[in-house]
């Protein structure tokens, strides 16, 4: 493969994922944007096509009886000249985790906010993990065909809570009963809302102008109101700059109706031209640019058994730099060893199908038997490791307790291998042989019992431990190190990695022993 192809095909990917609080319309918003890319022919089969492929698999049953999404998934779809990958994010609170994550694999964010109620919990947190990459975020406020909340006080929200400016791209016209469409403040142009239509994209009425006569016959009184509207918004409100939004200073805003499929095109437009291409990636040891010839990536995700005829996991991996190739020789960098990849995974929105070529952006599905850990790097021989893939902090832990002592073996590495995978972790406590699981969300521990007995064989049970939170430990200061470790043993454990983590008993104690030793870095994070 050329380095322009690779150069060529890089700049058109579009690689991001949707960040909202659940029923917000992350969902709807999916559906519609697959429906512009052609990737789907009616609105409406998002859900049908998940859980008519969960339904297939034993292990989804558990997903299926919560009635919740516990996977994420990867469509890709083109729209004009790019080709776009949306990463989506399991909406139930419980899964932050591997929200979390997939958010270091992709280049923008697109957030959905619910008009009538405005900043929400989970958007908050989303935010904060966006921050940490300077993630660029484009806004979606939805449900205007709803009576919401004023458009200048949700800006204002956003601006205060998030502390990111919004600078709108579209202005809505009225809301609820009286929400008539958007108005395009770049293109100075009207696009009509038609309330009945039959769930396809809408085509609606354009008219050109904001001092368009046409606009006072079709909006009467809501015509002015919309004029005053605008010339106070461009007075007050913050210009659209692309530097800014690229830095992730600025989030431009559309206004829309995810469920009538309007607005969203004004979106998927800009979004196209302007959310960035895949970036450049740091690893240990130098920038990896995603024009280079070689290939790159890092898995970010490990699923179960997506497909009921293979035990296996998939690993997600994203491309950073190079192009795969089906049968294509890969260098597993954490282990040093040289695989040979010939039934890797896209993920097209109509299926999944046996990829042929993925560039930087995209994401591939290696079948995993057990090596691949999350945040591994697969490269074309050379010895890099992707940094920033973090494990955050667990703030639920219970102990493992078997029913039969006689599967203490198979228990060990059943947990062993599953929090390798990352979704939760494991802690071994310096002075016991307590096995104490921590996860991001408490149904993480239904999931990892219900796998246990499926696919280990293990029954176990999850009880209470007296641990409410936990942080990764270092200090350049061996010495100190050494002292702490030593003096602080009853509340020390070790990850899966081997990496020391202080497991406290509560956030007060967290708190005094970080004053009581300030030569020790307690992070909430730690990277791959
Ligand atoms: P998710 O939980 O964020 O994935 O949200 P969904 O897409 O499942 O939407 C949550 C609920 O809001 C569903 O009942 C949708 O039908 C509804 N909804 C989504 N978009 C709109 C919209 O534009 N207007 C109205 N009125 N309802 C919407």
């Amino acid at each position: 493969m050329t380095q322009s192809t690779i150069a060529n095909e890089a700049v058109r990917r579009r690689t991001f994922a949707i960040i909202s609080h659940p029923d917000a319309g992350k969902t709807t918003v999916t559906e519609k944007l697959l429906l512009f890319g052609g990737a789907i022919q009616l609105a409406g089969t998002v859900k049908g096509r998940k859980s008519n492929r969960h339904a297939t698999s034993d292990w989804m049953a558990l997903e299926k009886e919560r009635g919740i999404s516990v996977t994420s998934s990867v469509m890709q779809f083109p729209y004009r000249e790019r080709i776009v990958n949306l990463l989506d994010t399991p909406g139930h609170e419980d899964f932050s985790e591997d929200t979390y994550r997939t958010l270091t694999a992709v280049d923008s964010a697109l957030m959905v906010i619910d008009a009538a109620k405005g900043v929400e919990d989970r958007t908050i947190k989303l935010m904060e993990v966006c921050r940490l990459r300077t993630t660029p975020i484009m806004t979606f406020m939805n449900k205007l065909d709803r009576e919401g909340r004023d458009p200048m006080d949700l800006m204002d929200e956003v601006e205060r809570i998030l502390k990111i400016r919004c600078a709108p791209v579209t202005w809505p016209i009225g809301m609820g009963k009286r929400f008539r469409g958007v108005f395009h403040l770049l293109d100075d142009r009207v696009h009509l809302y038609d309330a009945h239509h039959d769930g396809g994209i809408q085509q609606g009425e354009s008219i050109d102008g904001l001092d368009n006569p046409r606009l006072d016959e079709v909006l009467g009184d809501q015509a002015q109101e919309l004029r005053d509207e605008v010339e106070l918004v461009r007075e007050a409100g913050n210009a659209y700059d692309e530097a800014a939004y690229l830095a992730g200073e600025l989030t431009p805003v559309f206004f829309g109706s995810a469920i009538n499929n309007f607005g969203l095109r004004e979106l998927l437009d800009r979004f196209v031209e302007q959310a960035p291409p895949p970036q450049p990636r740091e690893t240990e040891t130098r920038v990896v640019q995603p024009d280079e010839t070689a290939l790159s990536g890092f898995v970010f995700k490990i699923q179960a058994n997506m497909d009921p005829n293979h035990r296996d996991r998939i690993a997600f991996m994203r491309v950073c730099s190079g192009a795969f190739e089906r049968g294509m020789k890969v260098r597993h960098a954490r282990i040093g060893k040289d695989v040979k990849i010939a039934n890797a995974i896209t993920f097209l929105a109509s299926d999944r199908e046996h990829v042929e070529t993925a560039y930087p952006g995209d994401i591939i599905g290696l079948h995993n038997h057990g090596t691949i850990r999350i945040g591994d790097t697969f490269t074309q021989g050379e010895d890099l490791k992707f940094a920033g893939i973090p494990n955050f902090a667990p703030e639920l832990f219970r102990r493992a307790v078997l029913k039969d002592p006689m599967r203490m073996k198979a228990l060990q590495k059943g947990l062993v291998e599953l929090c390798e995978e990352g979704a939760s972790q494991l802690f071994r406590p310096l002075i016991s042989n307590d096995l104490i699981v921590g996860a991001v969300g408490a149904l993480q521990f239904d999931v990892v019992a219900f796998r246990l007995k499926s696919e280990y064989g293990v029954d176990c049970q999850f009880e209470p431990v007296g641990v409410s939170t936990a942080r990764w430990v270092y200090s350049d200061d061996t010495r100190q190190l050494a002292r702490f470790r030593d003096r602080q043993q009853e509340n020390l454990a070790e990850d899966v990695s081997g990496a020391l983590t202080y497991i406290a008993p509560s956030r007060v104690n967290l708190q005094l022993t970080e004053e009581r030793w300030p030569d020790i870095e307690f992070r909430a994070t730690r990277e791959h």
